[in-house]
């Protein structure tokens, strides 16, 4: 054969610089696109064998792929021992369709200049190369008999000359990239073997990846010599579920998420129809307050990596999971927007959240105990699905479970059947148990259940399901108010409690410099002078604000400080409350009893601590003199 040359189109010279230009982001799917061509030209010669087209001795089924790094002579070589390509099949797959390919990618996204937009970069191939590389050559033999080696190089992507190759003396394809300068570091064995591993760690040919400039020293190799391949051709998700056990679905997880803890448990993913999906999805452990909430969701096409945690293909709330996904349905060589509307987008979807509202709902019904361990780690995951999907809500809403104060846990069913007034729907629940623990004893004093809602979207999640239940089920902080459960039978009016109120009035907006402070008068079980309480209205309004950065207003406002009648320091007050003589023994006792009720409520700031330190000392030397 002779030497060709030519120019594989005329009006094509501005799309190099267009696509370069465009991709330049992501410059290390050149590899992806050429490996996956390896990949796929192997397939195709098994398949031949497979239907009795060819016929190929065993040792010549050893199916590979080799990457090749020469960093002296600049070049990535890869090697597959696939179909092969003859002359024609080079001038028609390289210079027509190859470039088309190219064409219709750039005509179709020209103008989208946001590349982040597109997902796959599929469908740019082999013109991928012309990326990183001044010189592209390909030298390929092909299966059928009587094929010529074939040599067929490129500078520029546009011209290109073919004459028969020197280099191929067996069946398949090298394609050999001569680095550019500016894409040099792609020379570098460890970010080379690096971008292989995350695009092919679960490829279903084995790579080898052959640094050629390393000399070999032995002259005998030893099996521990042998070269490895990067990948596992058989990735987990691929196997049937109930073939994989416990163990594997751990270490799997260990080390595609590099986490040292077992996740807590998965789903494997396995639908056949309508559409073909496989895929692990791990439930991991957090370490809340330090994990941040955000999973990771790998995105797979036939066994090659795409993308991590591409929102537009799946559930939101799923992104708080870890996993894989495997997808060869998808339309991944799209454009992002076009996803929202996608049919195959939409099943998968729905599929998913069945799949896991199921997995849920199972361990509810069939393990509760493990279920309530689980609990702390999976509620945000739980929640948070339900705030984002009212469709998940319906499916888990029986599963959902409230733990109280005392490390139990209850569904809303099984606590409301347990309050004897049956109209009361009201969960009182502590955010910050620590520092609510005062207003827990009373209620626990009561026999009254308190929880814990103390998580990441535990505001919005309670808010949500107040508005689903009409307001019917409330939740109040147990700060918010007295609840009648805390109070007791006296043989006080109304009016005398009233009366009370009034005449100890000023003195606690005194002390409290509070002209706002509201004071009301109840017999409370507890044996405590007094509470304060903050409308539970009035104190999201405020934690809203806040959470949009709005200045918090002052908290002055919905406060009620709750004398207790009961008690004998309040009576106290009362006796000596007219008695010029006791006037500082009077100030000294509302100055205490007001910021106990603080304390209770939160921690004292810097010069309220100071006072109340003095004014403790003081009550104590007072104590003193008087036994003395
Ligand atoms: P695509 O892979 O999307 O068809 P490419 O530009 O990557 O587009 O490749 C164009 C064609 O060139 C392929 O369809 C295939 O026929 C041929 N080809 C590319 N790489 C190889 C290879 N390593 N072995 C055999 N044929 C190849």
């Amino acid at each position: 054969m002779e030497t060709k040359s030519g120019y594989v189109s005329i009006s094509t010279e501005n799309i190099f610089p267009i696509i370069k230009k465009w991709l330049y982001s992501e410059k290390d799917i050149f590899i992806r696109e050429i490996v996956s061509n390896a990949c796929d030209a192997i397939s195709k010669m098994k398949k031949l064998v497979s239907i009795g087209e060819a016929d190929l001795p065993d040792e010549e089924m050893n199916w590979k792929i080799e990457v090749l790094l020469d960093k002296k002579k600049k070049t990535i070589t890869v090697y597959d021992n696939g179909i092969g390509m003859t002359e024609e099949e080079v001038l028609k797959y390289i210079n027509q369709i190859a470039f088309s390919g190219v064409k219709d990618f750039v005509e179709k996204y020209e103008g989208k200049t946001d590349e982040s937009q597109i997902i796959g970069h599929f469908g740019l191939g082999f013109y991928s190369s012309f990326m990183v590389s001044k010189k592209v050559e390909i030298d390929t033999l092909s299966w059928v008999e009587g094929a010529e080696p074939i040599h067929w190089e490129s500078n520029t992507g546009m011209d290109y000359s073919i004459s028969p190759s020197k280099k191929i003396d067996r069946r398949g394809t090298y394609v050999t990239m001569h680095i550019a300068d500016d894409s040099k570091e792609f020379l570098d064995k460890y970010k080379l073997r690096e971008t292989l591993r995350k695009y092919f760690s679960f490829l279903p040919v084995d790579v080898y990846f052959i640094d050629v400039n390393e000399k070999k020293d032995k002259k005998e190799e030893t099996e521990e010599d042998k070269p490895k391949p990067i990948n596992d051709p058989n990735p987990l998700w691929l196997k049937n579920p109930n073939d994989c056990t416990d163990e594997e679905y751990k270490e799997f997880y260990k080390k595609v998420f590099m986490d040292f803890n077992d996740p807590l448990f998965w789903i494997h993913l396995n639908m056949d129809y309508p559409y073909n999906l496989k895929g692990i999805l791990y439930f991991p452990k957090l370490k809340l307050p330090y994990d941040s909430l955000e999973g990771t969701i790998k995105i797979f096409y036939n066994q090659v990596f795409v993308a991590d945690n591409i929102k537009e293909l799946i559930p939101e709330f799923l992104m708080l999971l870890k996993g894989v996904i495997d997808c060869p349905d998808l339309p991944l060589n799209v454009s992002r927007s076009f996803l929202q509307d996608d049919d195959c987008v939409k099943t998968i979807n729905s599929h998913i959240t069945k799949k896991v509202a199921d997995k849920i709902n199972g361990l509810f019904k069939t393990e509760r105990e493990s279920y309530e361990k689980y609990w702390e780690d999976i509620n945000p995951f739980i929640k948070f699905g339900c705030l984002k999907d009212e469709k998940f809500h319906d499916r888990v809403k029986k599963s959902i479970i409230y733990k109280t104060c005392d490390n139990t846990y209850l569904t809303e069913e099984e606590y409301l059947d347990s309050v004897k007034d049956k109209d009361d729907k009201t969960f009182y629940y502590v955010d910050n148990a620590a520092q609510q623990s005062q207003y827990v004893k009373m209620f626990s004093d009561s026999g009254t259940k308190v929880f814990v809602m103390d998580g990441p979207v535990d505001v919005p999640f309670m808010q949500m399901i107040e508005v689903k239940s009409k307001n019917k089920v409330r939740f109040v902080r147990v700060d918010s108010d007295v609840a009648n459960a805390l109070k007791t039978d006296t043989d006080k009016s109304r009016e005398e409690l009233d009366s009370i109120g009034t005449s100890l009035e000023e003195l606690f907006k005194k002390v409290a410099n509070n002209e706002k402070l509201k004071i009301k008068v109840e017999n409370l079980k507890s044996s405590i002078p007094a509470i304060l309480t903050l409308s539970e209205e009035g104190r999201r309004m405020q934690e809203m604000m806040k959470m949009y950065g709005a200045l918090s207003m002052p908290m002055d406002e919905d406060v009620t400080l709750v004398l207790n009648a009961g008690n004998p320091v309040i009576e106290h007050l009362c006796a000596i409350k007219d008695d010029e003589s006791k006037k500082e023994e009077l100030d000294l006792l509302c100055g205490q009893i007001y910021d106990l009720a603080l304390l209770a409520h939160k921690p004292l700031e810097a010069e309220d601590m100071t006072r109340f330190i003095e004014r403790t000392s003081k009550i104590l030397a007072m104590i003193s003199k008087k036994e003395a």
